[in-house]
């Protein structure tokens, strides 16, 4: 037996990173459009809304109608399954919509957090059974790479040790069993936002997290190059007296990842986490602003922060869907800028810089 067994040939090696290129090309970034259908009817429930599925797929067709511009700074959306099969009042696949406008389409493959038992309330995710054919029936229907998300606490004694290694370990197997069928693994671990404490903390525990998963990354050989991150950025807690500028969130967030998140990854595609979407922009600006050593792309990955405006302008009624349409160009358009360190700030939007916080967020 070789003491090296390649999982992937170099044609497999190609094609992986070509595509987490693409996603992560300057000035574009990621529509996070995966919502579970629990989660999608807390979003339509605040528009009065009702959930179900030919409301849902109204919703989602207005964001991927949006129009050519879209394409201009999203280069992928990722999907929940319900999703990828719905198609368009016209007939025309969603996932046929989006690829004819240059974007790639993503799905979840993750079965949600569960809880990890023997812990002061943390969690660890599923979904790892039958995952490699379910991606390979994903890959055949049009998908590209693929998210999974686990989610870590800061409280007193938490993140424990046995948390932080479950959960990067969970990652690394995913994200292994991923690659072997062509999709390019999303790697999500976030330290949640909830709590009290200040920016200081957050960076460290941030920098705990991800170097156990790039640690867990290497131990199952996962080809890094055909990877992407998708991290928080490093904030104080939410219920943290003390607030912190732009600035120092971003110098916090890259430090963070300069210490542990190796060169080969190419891109770093944060998720929004509760903050505004004002805030979620001006930040990844600043982050891009940043002096100092940035070896990937640093670009967004954002749900709430690319959708709150959608929602608020659109209410579920047809004659808002253009409306709707505009609110997502809008803040795609100012990401996108923010993703070059090119945002003038100041772009006006329904939800504007009204909090998107969910305590002990799910997806
Ligand atoms: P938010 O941007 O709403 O935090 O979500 C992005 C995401 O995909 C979380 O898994």
């Amino acid at each position: 037996m070789p003491r090296f067994v390649p999982y992937l040939s170099k044609e497999q090696q190609e094609e992986l990173r070509s595509i987490a290129n693409a996603i992560v090309a300057p000035g574009k970034g990621i529509l996070a459009a995966d919502e579970s259908t629990g989660t999608m009817g807390k979003r339509l429930s605040s528009i009065n809304v009702e959930n179900v599925e030919e409301n849902r797929r109204q919703y989602r067709q207005l964001l991927f109608t949006a129009g050519k511009e879209l394409s201009n700074n999203i280069s992928g959306v990722i999907l929940f399954h319900e999703t990828l099969y719905q198609k368009a009042d016209d007939g025309t696949p969603f996932v046929k919509l989006l690829q004819d406008n240059n974007i790639i389409p993503g799905i979840k493959v993750d079965k949600g957090v569960v809880p990890l038992a023997g812990s002061d309330g943390e969690c660890t995710t599923q979904g790892l059974d039958g995952l490699s054919e379910r991606c390979a029936q994903y890959k055949k229907d049009g998908c590209g790479f693929v998210k999974w998300r686990c989610v870590l606490k800061i409280q007193s004694h938490t993140p424990s040790l046995q948390a932080m290694i479950e959960n990067a370990n969970v990652l690394a197997r995913y994200a292994s069993i991923c690659q072997q069928n062509g999709l390019v693994p999303i790697v999500e671990p976030e330290v949640l936002p909830d709590g009290e404490h200040d920016l200081y903390t957050a960076q460290r525990i941030t920098e705990e997290v991800l170097a156990f998963t790039y640690k867990a990354l290497a131990d199952h050989h996962v080809f890094l190059e055909g990877t992407l991150l998708k991290p928080n950025m490093v904030t104080a807690g939410q219920s943290c007296a003390k607030k912190f500028s732009a600035h120092e969130i971003a110098m916090a967030t890259v430090t963070a990842l300069q210490r542990t998140v190796p060169a080969a990854v190419p891109g770093i595609t944060f998720l929004s986490g509760g903050q505004s979407e004002e805030d979620a922009t001006v930040n990844l600006d600043a982050i891009n602003k940043c002096p100092g050593r940035k070896p990937w792309a640093l670009t967004f990955s954002y749900g709430r922060a690319l959708q709150a405006s959608v929602l608020a302008a659109w209410k579920g009624s047809k004659d808002n869907v253009k409306s709707g349409q505009e609110e997502l160009l809008k803040r795609a358009k100012a990401n996108g800028e923010a993703a070059l360190g090119q945002y003038a700030g100041g772009v006006q939007s329904a939800a504007g810089g009204a909090s998107l916080f969910v305590a002990n967020h799910a997806y």
